[in-house]
């Protein structure tokens, strides 16, 4: 559920109509519910009701401050990948204390980054990482807690690009390896293990790959206190999916979800911790363009409009569905046709959607993506020297720009002409 509504043949944003912001800030644009980030991440609070655990909001998927800041004032977590999320997360009011820190190249700066602003814990995802952390931690006298990623190996059933459990992929360490490398983690300096972390993938559209990996955490768990470690906390990541269809049958509620987590991991006297990153921002969000031109072409219709894949690159990296509206509520019983959306961008990949069935448009109408919200702005580019869009965020009758769109100057001014040219 969103909060992205027709009321009086008009789409809102909250108590905000959508043209009023295209008015205000010029189209293309993202647009985000406050609301709607509140409510799921409520969800997932409601769903582990009764276990210890943390909600670590995953900043990749929608890292724009004010998010961060709306996320950390409900008491979330945030995992972040990077030290520039590091940093962002830190801006942004997130103590130390509740930053995971995952991905498989963490560097040494990035280490020290973490170590000395405050860490919750370093998701390690392999044995040379290890190491450096070891020997990073030790040289500042810091003690660096970790949990290691296992690899279930367990199909998440998902988008290639976006399954990450599996042996075949570069994360984690295989868990059959798992009691040598937590060994090891026990014998290093600076090294303090705390828990057990597993991510088997995003936008998973079915709860059996979670029961089976959760499964294998729990035996894992069991099996690494018996050889003498200290496992207090598990980390079960993120990737619980979100409508992208109308249509579409449904995913798993975070309800449901909640109840593979307990029935798989509730007992075993750990704080759980969570990683969602698509469920909280994805239905949080809109990117809104406006029609250019309508072209009609041999056998197909194309709307062209003024955002491209450099903007959304969803539809052109993972075959992904957006669902598009007009702003305009369609009269009921309109006829549709079927166009393609595309953008301006030189590359055929430019395209939303074919064959889409939508309702009469022309020139200067407004249409918005819906689910846009996660993996959308973050992703965007400045290719074909188009200025990264603005993000505007809602919150009842009110809004504001929460990222402005560069100038062609501001553009112009990041690269330097070389005095010796
Ligand atoms: C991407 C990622 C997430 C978030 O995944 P979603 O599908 O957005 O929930 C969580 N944890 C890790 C380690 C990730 O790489």
């Amino acid at each position: 559920m969103d909060y992205f509504l027709y009321k009086q043949g008009e789409l809102y944003a909250e108590d905000v109509p959508i043209r009023d912001i295209a008015r205000a800030v010029g189209t293309p644009f993202y647009v985000y519910s406050s609301a709607t980030f509140r409510r799921h991440y409520q969800l997932f609070q409601e769903a582990l009701e009764g276990m210890d655990h943390l909600i670590c909001y995953a900043m990749k998927a929608n890292g724009n401050l004010a998010i961060l800041k709306l996320m950390a004032d409900l008491g979330a977590g945030i995992d972040v990948v990077s030290g520039g999320e590091y940093a962002k997360a830190r801006a942004a009011g997130v103590p130390g204390e509740r930053i995971v820190f995952s991905g498989v190249g963490k560097t040494e700066a990035e280490m020290r980054q973490a170590l000395a602003g405050g860490i919750r814990q370093f998701n390690v995802e392999s044995e040379p990482e290890l190491l450096v952390l070891s020997r990073v931690a030790d040289s500042m006298g810091a003690l660096a807690p970790i949990s290691i990623r296992v690899n279930p190996d367990v199909d998440a059933k998902t988008h290639a690009k976006i399954a990450t459990g599996k042996s075949e992929n570069k994360f984690g360490i295989p868990i059959s390896k798992a009691s040598e490398a937590y060994a090891m983690a026990a014998r290093l300096p600076g090294i303090k293990v705390v828990g057990i972390d597993v991510h088997i993938g995003s936008q998973l559209t079915d709860l059996g790959p979670y029961e089976m990996a959760f499964s294998k955490v729990a035996e894992l768990t069991h099996r690494l206190r018996a050889e003498g470690h200290e496992i207090s906390r598990l980390d079960l990541g993120g990737g619980l999916g979100i409508p992208y269809e109308n249509s579409n049958t449904a995913p798993p509620l975070p309800l449901e979800y909640g109840e593979v987590v307990r029935k798989t991991v509730g007992d075993l006297g750990c704080e759980i911790e969570i990683e969602p990153g698509r469920l909280i921002a994805g239905n949080a969000g809109l990117m809104v363009g406006s029609v250019i031109y309508l072209k009609q072409g041999e056998g197909r219709d194309f709307l062209i409009i003024d955002a491209a894949m450099n903007d959304l690159i969803r539809p052109a990296m993972y075959e992904a569905h957006h669902d598009i509206v007009p702003v305009k509520q369609p009269e009921p019983g309109v006829d549709l046709s079927a166009v393609d959306v595309v953008g301006p961008v030189c590359e055929s990949g430019d395209t939303f959607a074919r064959g889409r069935n939508l309702p009469p448009l022309q020139a200067t109408d407004l249409i918005a993506f819906r689910s846009a919200g996660a993996y959308g702005a973050v992703m965007a580019s400045e290719y074909n020297a188009r200025p990264l869009i603005p993000e505007v965020l809602v919150q009842g009758d009110q809004f504001a720009v929460i990222r402005a769109r560069p100038s062609f100057e501001d553009m112009i001014k990041r690269d330097t002409i070389p005095e010796w040219l």
